[in-house]
């Protein structure tokens, strides 16, 4: 289908886009290992970097997660398949959330 490869470009687009942000991440963290500032505010901004890449790293990663399964999803022909009920999910709903695995209705019995 048309439309799925549309879908699956600009996953894989996305994809590449966060995985190089992913690898920067990595090397500044890596530049960041060394041993911290003696100055005590240095420390304390360093730690705080710390933690905002580490952060950064786990949404990166999830998100990297996500692309990977819906890819899998497309590849088997399940994409825009509810994973819950195997009813379609609205073309609506995956432009504004290409990753969704489930319909509406599924979602909102699901909670959160
Ligand atoms: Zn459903």
């Amino acid at each position: 289908m048309k439309q799925q490869l549309a879908v699956r470009q600009k996953l894989a687009e996305r994809y590449a886009e966060i995985r190089g942000r992913l690898e920067k991440i990595t090397s500044d963290s890596r530049r960041a290992n060394k041993p911290l500032d003696a100055d005590f505010e240095e420390q304390a901004v360093e730690r705080e970097n710390d933690e905002v890449l580490a952060a950064l790293d786990r949404s990166i990663r999830a998100e990297m997660a996500q692309i990977e399964k819906t890819l899998a999803r497309l590849d088997k022909g399940e994409y825009g398949v509810c994973e819950v009920c195997g009813g379609p999910i609205s073309p609506k709903r995956l432009e504004a959330l290409p990753y969704a695995a489930r319909c509406v209705v599924c979602e909102g019995k699901a909670g959160d």
